[in-house]
């Protein structure tokens, strides 16, 4: 008789467990069940074998998915989460045909971000930091990747970064997007700087047309390389500039936005292993093109979706409408969509072997949908299908609340 495998959590009733252990079908297995131990997946497998293989703790919770479909947490890979302020009106007034400039010229746009950044207290942007963690938990995100960046002086933006790791279940990578790097308080003393900063994993750059050129991200990632971090990279979004290759030439993590990205350039990032992450709110947001995300899979560069949410240019954390965009607008087929946003997103954050799917060894994030089958996503649009969320096993949401009430 083989012994059974402790669990302290079991999902049962799952109609379909979409695993996404491989990308044909997403992995999705008819009557899947798994059980975790401590916040890690221990076993998958049908639910008929489930108890002679599991053994659960008294005190164990058991998910019963009523029949739903359960999928992975999303893994949303790009967003500008922390910041203070409101910019509602400008949305109006950019329809109404105001130019950005002309936004910026009155005081709007991006400086109105920094200078509500600045001027709020780290505990006003830590409540409004986890306000919005509950919402993009309450819509599927169980892993969420936040930069700084309206911060801009060392301040502010180590303000940002004490924000970003606010208490809350969401699982998070920090990455720093400081307009200066090394700042000049700390000059002769980078290693008194690596001590403030260091509890970020990435450091990006917007190296773009109107921000960044290529020359100037290249110094910033030669000195957050000799630092130690990981590399990220807005690129090609507003114009071609050579970001793409720059990020292949880097061995960046990933390469985001990617909309004016080119053949050459997909090659490049293929090769060189670059994750490229598209942003489909932002292109439906601006009304600009979308990146060619159809010809990155096709090329078989690895392709993540991600949000953006940010209040300028993608006021939307929640990742089935990207899904939904990703589909009508990039011709991703829902399955490949799917991938993109639970597989895709954990490798633009060097996460693949923690989450991203249901398999032993992974962290037991799920989610379960108000709804058989996973094809729901995309074609029931606009609305959201999420009906509960498990992150790290033991700490459950149900419609949007946290902590308490598991799914039922
Ligand atoms: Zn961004």
């Amino acid at each position: 008789m083989s012994e059974k495998i402790a669990a302290d959590l079991v999902l049962r009733g799952a109609g379909e467990l979409v695993t996404m252990s491989r990308r044909e079908e997403c992995g999705a297995v008819p009557r899947g069940a798994l059980a975790a131990k401590n916040g890690t997946i221990v076993w998958v497998g049908l639910e008929e074998g489930l108890e002679g293989a599991v053994a659960v703790a008294d005190d164990g919770v058991v998910v019963d998915a009523g029949g739903a479909c359960v999928l992975p947490g999303f893994v949303d890979a790009h967003t500008h989460a922390v910041f203070a302020g409101e910019r509602a009106h400008e949305y109006a007034a950019r329809l109404g045909g105001m130019s950005y400039a002309e936004i910026l010229a009155g005081g709007g746009g991006i400086n109105a971000t920094v200078r509500a950044t600045r001027e709020a207290p780290l505990e006003e942007l830590e409540r409004l930091t986890r306000a919005r963690l509950d919402s993009f938990l309450a819509h599927g995100t169980t892993t969420v990747e936040v930069k700084t960046g309206y911060g801009l002086s060392l301040e502010a933006e180590r303000k940002q970064l004490a924000a970003a790791r606010a208490d809350h279940p969401v699982r998070r990578a920090l990455t720093l997007m400081p307009a200066h790097f090394v700042p000049p308080e700390f000059a002769g003393r980078p290693d008194d700087y690596v001590k403030h900063v260091c509890e970020a994993d990435f450091v990006d750059v917007f190296c773009d047309e109107g921000a960044f050129t290529v020359e100037q991200t290249r110094r910033v990632f030669e000195a957050a390389r000799a630092l130690g971090f990981r590399l990220k990279v807005h690129a090609e979004e507003l114009a071609h500039t050579g970001g793409a290759r720059l990020a292949a030439e880097y061995g960046c993590v990933s390469a985001d936005h990617l909309i004016y990205a080119d053949g050459d350039d997909l090659a490049a990032l293929r090769a060189a292993g670059v994750v490229a992450v598209a942003l489909p709110g932002t292109s439906y947001t601006l009304h600009t093109d979308y990146a060619p995300a159809r010809a990155f899979l096709d090329d078989g560069v690895t392709l993540a979706l991600a949000t953006d949410f940010n209040p300028g240019t993608c006021y939307c954390e929640n990742m089935q409408a990207v899904i939904s965009l990703a589909c009508q607008e990039m011709r991703l087929t829902p399955d490949e969509a799917l991938y993109a946003a639970t597989m895709g997103g954990a490798a633009a954050l060097g996460l693949q072997n923690e989450v991203g799917s249901l398999e032993v060894g992974k962290s037991c994030d799920f989610i379960v949908l108000g709804a058989a089958s996973r094809h729901e996503l995309p074609y029931h649009f606009g609305v959201n299908l999420v009906e509960g969320a498990i992150v790290g096993g033991a700490k459950t949401v149900s419609g949007g609340d946290r902590a308490g009430e598991g799914p039922s």
